[in-house]
């Protein structure tokens, strides 16, 4: 896909500090992390987010989240830690190519809205 940051990062034409990378999957630190560990790991393949997910995309996010839970472990993230997507304005995605952010080292609020 033309013009999308994170297919530029699978292609190696903007750096990004990787930590995992297959054929399907990349994960790499977040630019601007909001937790100790936040990493991002998305499909190499552009899907724009979770909306347009297709039952064929199975064993691509199953790599997903096999690669996420492996990175918890090597961080030793074994008080926890967050695997979330956000998907659309509302959920205030700003890249769309699908990404899961990991995070963990510290404790995090939730619900993740501020009581009104
Ligand atoms: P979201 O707001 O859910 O779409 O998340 C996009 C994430 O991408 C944010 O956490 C950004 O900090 C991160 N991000 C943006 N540009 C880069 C980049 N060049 N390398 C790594 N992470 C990035
Ligand atoms: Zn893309």
């Amino acid at each position: 896909m033309e013009n999308c940051l994170f297919c530029k990062i699978v292609a190696g034409e903007i750096p990004s500090k990787i930590v995992y990378q297959d054929d399907h999957v990349v994960a790499f630190e977040d630019i601007h992390p909001q937790a100790p560990v936040h990493l991002l790991v998305i499909p190499t393949r552009h899907i724009a987010s979770m909306s347009d997910i297709q039952p064929d995309d199975g064993p691509v996010l199953a790599q997903i989240f096999t690669v996420a839970k492996q990175i918890a472990h090597e961080r030793k993230l074994e008080d926890g830690y967050r695997f979330v997507t956000n998907v659309g304005p509302h959920a205030g995605q700003s890249v769309l190519h699908l990404h899961f952010h990991l995070l963990g080292g510290k404790p995090m609020g939730w619900p993740p809205f501020p009581p009104r």
